[in-house]
C-alpha cells in the first residue's frame, strides 16, 4: 500500500501516516492558519522548513538528555517518529511576557519573567482550548507524577533552547510543547517550529505573530529560514 493509503490522522499543517508497528511518518504541509484555521494561506517551502527546524531541535534535545518521538530524516517535508500515545493537553512555557499572558497577569508586553511559567491548555477545537489546572488535568487523566515530569521535561527543555537560541542571537519569547507515552515513557512529540515558539531578532518576531499580523507569505518565510539557518550554525 502507498503511504498516502496509511493516513492516521491529518491536520491543519501537519499529516501522520502509519508505516509500521510503533513508527509515523509525519509530514509537514505548507499550509500556515491561525486564528483557529480562519485565516489560512499557503507557503511554499514552509513544510520543509518547519520539518527541518523541528529535527535540529529535537536531535538537540536527545543529545542532551531529553527524549523525543524523533527517530529520523524521510525526505525533504517527512520525519520518522515514534508513535505515541498523545495526552490531550498543549504546554505552554514562558520567559517573556507576551501573547495570551497578557490578559492574565499585569505585566508589560516583552518584559522579561521572574522564572519561567508553564501553562497547560486542554486540546479542543470545541472548547476553545481552555487553561487547565492540575485538578482539571486529574480529571482528563494526567497523574500528579506525570505532571511532575511534564514540567521538569518543559523546564529542561526551556533551559537548553533558551541556551541555543542566545547563542543564535535569537531571543526564545515562549514555546508549545505535547506530550505523549511510548511504552510507559513520556516522550516530547508533535513538532517544534516558529508555527508553536515565539523567537525575537532584535526585538522583531521571526514566527507566526508575522502570519497573525498581516504580513505576506515572503516575509514569513524569509523569517523561517532565517532562523533555520542561524539554528543549523549553533548546532554543526
Ligand atoms: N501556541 C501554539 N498553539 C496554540 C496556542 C499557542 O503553538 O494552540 C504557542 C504560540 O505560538 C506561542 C505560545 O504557544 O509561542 C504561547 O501562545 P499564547 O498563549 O500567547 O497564545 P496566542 O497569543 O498565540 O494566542
Amino acid at each position: 500500500m502507498t503511504l498516502e493509503g496509511n493516513v492516521v490522522h491529518e491536520g491543519k499543517t501537519k499529516i501522520l501516516y502509519k508505516e509500521k508497528p510503533g513508527e509515523l511518518i509525519m509530514e509537514f504541509k505548507d499550509s500556515i492558519t491561525a486564528m483557529n484555521g480562519r485565516l489560512k494561506e499557503t507557503i511554499p517551502g514552509k513544510g520543509e522548513v518547519c520539518s527541518k527546524i523541528t529535527e535540529i531541535i529535537f536531535s538537540h534535545l536527545e543529545k542532551n538528555g531529553v527524549n523525543t518521538h524523533f527517530i529520523s530524516r524521510v525526505s525533504e517535508k517527512k520525519l520518522r517518529v515514534k508513535e505515541l500515545e498523545m495526552y490531550p493537553i498543549e504546554v505552554v512555557c514562558r520567559n517573556i511576557a507576551f501573547g495570551s499572558l497578557l490578559k492574565r497577569l499585569p505585566l508589560r508586553s516583552g518584559e522579561e519573567l521572574k522564572r519561567p511559567v508553564i501553562e497547560f491548555y486542554y486540546k479542543s477545537d470545541e472548547l476553545g482550548d481552555p487553561m487547565l489546572n492540575e485538578d482539571h488535568l486529574a480529571i482528563l487523566g494526567v497523574s500528579e507524577s506525570e505532571i511532575k515530569e511534564i514540567r521538569g521535561t518543559t523546564l529542561k527543555t526551556n533551559e537548553l533552547l533558551k541556551e541555543l537560541f542566545r547563542n543564535a542571537g535569537l531571543k526564545l519569547v515562549d514555546f508549545k510543547l505535547e506530550f505523549g507515552k511510548y511504552k510507559s515513557n513520556i516522550l516530547i512529540g508533535d513538532e517544534f517550529s516558529p508555527d508553536n515558539f515565539r523567537a525575537w531578532l532584535e526585538n522583531r518576531p521571526v514566527d507566526k505573530d508575522l502570519f497573525r499580523m498581516g504580513e505576506g507569505r515572503d516575509t514569513v518565510i524569509k523569517a523561517y529560514l532565517e532562523v533555520l539557518k542561524r539554528l543549523e550554525k549553533v548546532v554543526n
